[in-house]
């Protein structure tokens, strides 16, 4: 049956609900546009709902830059009732037993990003800051990291979106409809089209199955992650990682990371090509886990997220429009990281598909998807 709300038109239609098209749904409906968001799922159904839960600074030049502009973009649109980033970062910590592999990391760190004050915890020394810590590890310490409950901000982004004039349909399975190299409408499932001048792909890792050009070869793919909730006693103030979990040559094996935020600590990630049984990760989390934080053996477990993270090929996300179609344009790949950067892409493609320009950050080429033409 069609969906009742459903508006016959609109200046731009969104295809999926997660940070990336909630928070350019948000910037287009504050902007004036009649923005219309389909979403096949609730909102939040993938990795942005279902993530870890750090705001964290990653480390090169583009995504920093992205990841700055995210933090003032919350700073500015959301407030402590949605995530609560007011106060310094609770800080990460890099794990290992390898100090001479955690003092390379460091090297880097300082040349790549001295703004994160990285300083180095000799063993013996970590359980002082984080008592729940198991012995014999080192540290990296990094003044980077908010946490915030894995749905809070895409969430956040909706009810503003909402409260803009965005229309928001969630179970609306849809996809581009292309007539003489131009976008035309979004069509629903039952047929029912949304007629728009402009379209925004923001599907997250299923992004490539909406683009004709991309289906033979997709320039993104999702990367599977299982997180665990579980109910520490003690949980730890910090971000915690274990040390080669930046790192893409890493991406088959189990990494440790704990993050605490909404209540409970988020115990990762895994990094599969396929859609893992989340009952056969577990206790290969947990095994992992307990060796860096102890109390993971005895702490009750609240819940399984299974989600794909969006990985472009180059690992930078595609922002801007689609070559060969007039008015549609691409949202989507942040990997890792789209907590942390994806709302800083969704002001650069908002600004422009509405008025060709995505200041403040310049749209460079480095992100734009001419380079998979
Ligand atoms: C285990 C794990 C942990 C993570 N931890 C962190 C972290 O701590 N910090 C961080 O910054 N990032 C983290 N990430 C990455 C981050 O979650 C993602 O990069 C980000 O959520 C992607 O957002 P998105 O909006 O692009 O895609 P998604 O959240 O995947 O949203 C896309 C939406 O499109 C919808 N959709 C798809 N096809 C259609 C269609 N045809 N019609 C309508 N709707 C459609 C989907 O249902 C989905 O809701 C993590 C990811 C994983 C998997």
């Amino acid at each position: 049956m069609a969906n009742a709300k459903e508006p016959a038109s609109c200046d731009v239609a969104i295809i999926g609900g997660g940070i990336v098209g909630t928070s350019a749904a948000l910037f287009m409906a504050r902007a004036g546009a009649s923005v219309v968001l389909l979403e096949r799922g609730p909102l939040a159904a993938g990795a942005s709902g279902r993530n870890s839960g750090a705001i964290q600074h990653p480390l090169g030049r583009l995504p920093a830059e992205l990841h700055r502009r995210t933090v003032s973009i919350y700073r500015e649109l959301l407030d402590g009732d949605d995530i609560d980033l007011a106060g310094r970062p609770a800080g990460a910590l890099i794990l290992s037993p390898d100090v001479e592999g955690l003092l390379r990391v460091r090297a880097q760190i300082r040349r790549e990003a001295p703004e994160l004050e990285s300083s180095f915890i000799a063993e013996g020394e970590t359980q002082k800051l984080e008592p729940a810590l198991a012995t014999g590890l080192a540290a990296i310490s990094l003044a980077t990291g908010y946490p915030v409950a894995p749905s809070a901000a895409t969430l956040g982004f909706a009810r503003r979106a909402k409260a803009a004039g965005a229309v928001i349909l969630t179970d609306s399975p849809a996809r581009p409809v292309i007539e003489n190299d131009r976008v035309i409408a979004a069509e629903l499932e039952s047929g029912r089209r949304v007629r728009c001048k402009q379209l925004l792909l923001a599907a997250g890792p299923w992004t490539p199955e909406l683009v004709e050009a991309w289906r033979a070869v997709p320039p993104i793919r999702p990367v599977w992650g299982v997180v665990v909730a579980l109910r520490l006693v003690q949980p730890p103030r910090h971000l915690l990682f274990e040390l080669g979990i930046a790192e893409q040559e890493t991406m088959t094996s189990t990494q440790f990371s704990l993050v605490t935020a909404g209540g409970h600590s988020g115990l990762g990630s895994v990094f599969l090509e396929d859609e893992p049984d989340a009952a056969s990760v577990v206790p290969q989390l947990l095994r992992r886990g307990k060796t860096f934080v102890p109390g993971v053996a005895t702490a009750p477990m609240a819940g399984v997220r299974t989600c794909a993270r969006p990985v472009a090929y180059d690992g930078q996300p595609l922002v801007g429009e689609i070559p060969g179609t007039s008015g549609l344009f691409v949202c989507a790949g942040h990997g890792p990281l789209g907590i942390s950067t994806g709302p800083a892409t969704a002001e650069m493609v908002a600004g422009l598909m509405l008025h060709g320009s995505s200041a403040p950050l310049e749209a460079l080429p480095e992100l734009s998807p001419l380079r998979y033409t």
